[in-house]
């Protein structure tokens, strides 16, 4: 129904008032002002009710009022009934929300476009020192560790920040940033202590464990060479000396790979760097190469002589070997071995290492510089293989700030490939 139907018959019954009036008293015009002057009193009285029912408590039952004025009061008084239950609704979601967010094991803050905490919660004042306070004030002004600034600021991350607690002498924390939104940044901060205490504690026992069987692993080895020297006993006892000697010799070497691995790992073991002369020692790798496939293969190499690297020597001739000594074990006799250095299009030296070997079915690719994951244990060890040379190559290749990509197919070989930052390159001249 409309409105207006509400309030037609009280226009209609004043108007016929005022003609009635003027028919019997006349003055039709002075009856017309009177009925306007009331019908307006009228409307400014509501008028008044409806400002201070709105004033002072729209949540209580609205005055009582006829006409349009009823339809005005209970119109606004749904809408405002509706509105608070909306509020109401709201609030205990945000409710629940802050709850979930407690609860979160981590630190949470909300940063705006300019960096501003939007919001926070309980773990990010434990663990980043802020206060409820601090909400409108910039993320940097109040966490002022310069590495978390750089960070911020940079814009790239992909990669999580490590950096030590601002509250907590000795801890960790492990920052990610994801952005969201228009402009809007998620921070998330994670107490890495437990964790990496744990991780030192793998490390440390594996470093150990293969520094204490060194020794004894020594000693086998040296009474079994004096057994194979005796003359009188290799008529009988040769072969299973011989057989003792391989598996002492295979023990030792993955102990000693075991024992590179956790020195790669080791965060306090910094990166020796030198300026490497790539080119001669791939020519050196190649000779052990040539040396283990004993003639069966055709060993290439194109270097860049003008492109050197600065990294770690060591480190380097055992990754490159790896990949290199892979290749000539995993490719049948008469297969051919390519090995190329050289600098991309992009500015980054690149070092590939080609076979024409058995090749890797492509669901094992993923997993191949896992320590010990092997396409085929039995061909591996029968190869003289540890089953940690990938994983080292790749740890040597992070350590480098370079890539390690994989391709291969079944039957036809392999492609190891690792792609160095172009700030890693140096050029001879620049040398000379
Ligand atoms: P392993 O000591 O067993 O060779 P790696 O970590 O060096 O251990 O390699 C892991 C596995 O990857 C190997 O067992 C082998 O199955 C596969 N692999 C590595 N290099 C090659 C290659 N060039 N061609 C084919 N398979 C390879």
């Amino acid at each position: 129904m409309s409105p207006w139907s509400y309030e037609l018959p009280r226009i209609l019954l004043l108007l016929a008032i005022v003609v009635l009036n003027s028919l019997l008293f006349g003055y039709p015009f002075l009856w017309l002002t009177l009925a306007m002057g009331i019908y307006i009193i009228r409307e400014w009285l509501n008028l008044n009710r409806l400002v201070t029912w709105l004033r002072d408590n729209p949540e209580e039952l609205p005055p009582q009022a006829h006409g349009i004025w009823e339809h005005v009061f209970n119109t606004l008084y749904r809408r405002e009934k509706r509105y608070r239950s909306r509020i109401k609704q709201r609030e205990r979601r945000l409710a629940r929300f802050q709850e979930s967010t407690t609860a979160l094991p981590d630190a949470t803050i909300i940063l705006n476009k300019r960096g501003n905490i939007e919001w926070l919660n309980k773990r990010a004042r434990e663990y980043l020192g802020l206060k409820n306070s601090d909400m409108g004030n910039r993320i940097e002004n109040l966490v002022r560790n310069p590495v978390f600034v750089e960070y911020l600021q940079h814009g790239e991350y992909e990669e999580p920040l490590e950096m030590p607690s601002p509250t907590t002498p000795g801890n960790t924390l492990m920052v990610r940033i994801i952005p969201y939104g228009k402009s809007r940044r998620l921070l998330v901060a994670r107490d890495m202590t437990r964790l990496q205490r744990l991780e030192r504690m793998r490390r440390d026992f594996i470093a150990n464990f293969s520094h204490e069987l060194r020794t004894p692993l020594t000693v086998l080895r040296g009474y079994l060479e004096s057994m194979q020297d005796d003359i009188a006993l290799t008529d009988e006892w040769g072969e299973p000396l011989q057989t003792m000697g391989n598996q002492i010799r295979r023990m030792e070497n993955i102990n000693d790979d075991l024992l590179f691995l956790s020195r790669l790992e080791n965060p306090d073991n910094r990166r020796q760097d030198e300026d490497i002369d790539v080119s001669a020692l791939l020519v050196s790798i190649r000779e052990d190469a040539q040396a283990l496939s004993q003639g069966k293969h055709d060993i290439r190499l194109e270097c860049d002589p003008q492109t050197n690297l600065t990294g770690s020597q060591n480190e380097l001739r055992t990754a490159f070997s790896n990949l290199i000594f892979n290749a000539v074990r995993y490719t049948p006799e008469g297969g051919m071995i390519s090995i190329r250095w050289h600098v991309s299009d992009e500015g980054n030296a690149v070092l590939e290492v080609e076979d024409t070997g058995e090749g890797i079915p492509r669901q094992h690719i993923p997993r191949l510089t896992e320590r010990f994951y092997r396409v085929d244990a039995g061909r591996s060890r029968e190869k003289g293989g540890t089953g940690l040379g990938l994983a080292i190559v790749k740890h040597v290749a992070n350590r480098h700030h370079a890539r390690l990509d994989i391709e291969s197919r079944l039957g036809h070989g392999s492609l190891f490939r690792i792609t160095f930052p172009a700030k890693a390159v140096i050029k001879h001249d620049e040398l000379s």
